[in-house]
């Protein structure tokens, strides 16, 4: 589109990233209809510096195209004289909700005939495929400028610090929201763990226990070893309790253990 040799008058744009996030605030609050506005800025140096906007709120907006009525321009014009009065108009921009970005037949005769100087470009948005372009003049015609400079003035972190507000607003939720859902996680683990250690441990006291009951203690009989008969006392054998199942009887005792016998 544009001729190698127009390259050199090419406008360069800077504009603020303030400026292109209040064109799209603007836009995607009017998705059917085309919204307009006015851009502020200064020419330093062959850079046009776009730094702020006018939204254009009394533009008729029938139809299609957006045009200037007189009512918006007096009310552009009181807002950049009250709030930007050193600065100058540089251009203009407008929505195109889903049908891209160009300059309608319309759009070249509002460039040509309220944004004719050569510093003053027109800034094109569409809300639907969030695509947006920049065009100005090269040698008497209008061309979409191929470079474009957004510039982040809270990007250097010395004119402005980041919002308190904003992070704590950020952060307080999340925390929150996040820590409880930790602590359950970390929470039904342990107890997961802790279900299966108690488990085991109650399978194991019961063994214990059933083994205690179903095992008891092996006990020797006193017998005669002559003739094997059990030695009675009272009516009753004498039982020997055995230090083990394989160990000698008590020395004391005249007789080894014959038999062995589970006791209730
Ligand atoms: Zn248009």
């Amino acid at each position: 589109m544009t001729h190698p040799s127009t390259l050199a008058t090419t406008p360069q744009v800077h504009i603020d990233s303030e400026v292109t996030r209040r064109i799209r605030q603007h836009a995607r609050a009017h998705m059917a209809t085309e919204v307009c506005g006015v851009l502020i800025g200064q020419l330093i140096d062959h850079t046009l510096h776009i730094h702020a906007s006018i939204e254009a709120v009394n533009a008729a907006q029938a139809g299609t195209h957006v045009t200037f009525t007189q009512d918006a321009w007096e009310a552009i014009y009181k807002v950049k004289d009250d709030l930007y009065p050193d600065d100058r108009i540089v251009g203009w921009y407008h929505s195109h909700p889903g049908f891209g970005v160009f300059l309608s037949e319309q759009d070249l005769f509002i460039q040509q005939n309220f944004f004719s100087s050569p510093d003053q470009v027109a800034w094109v948005y569409d809300p639907h495929s969030d695509e947006e372009g920049c065009f100005g003049w090269v040698d008497g015609a209008i061309h979409r400028l191929p470079t474009l400079a957004l510039l982040d003035h809270n990007g250097d972190g010395t004119q402005r610090t980041p919002k308190p507000q904003s992070s704590s607003l950020t952060d307080e939720p999340a925390q929150p929201n996040t820590t409880p859902r930790k602590l359950r996680r970390s929470l039904s683990i342990w107890l997961h763990w802790a279900g299966i250690a108690m488990t085991h441990l109650s399978v194991l006291i019961l063994g214990f226990i059933l083994c205690y009951l179903l095992f008891p203690q092996v006990v020797g009989v006193l017998a005669d070893p002559v003739t094997n008969a059990p030695i009675l006392q009272d009516g009753h054998p004498i039982y020997v309790k055995l230090q083990h199942r394989n160990a000698a009887p008590p020395p004391t005792a005249p007789t080894k253990p014959e038999a062995t016998k589970p006791q209730p």
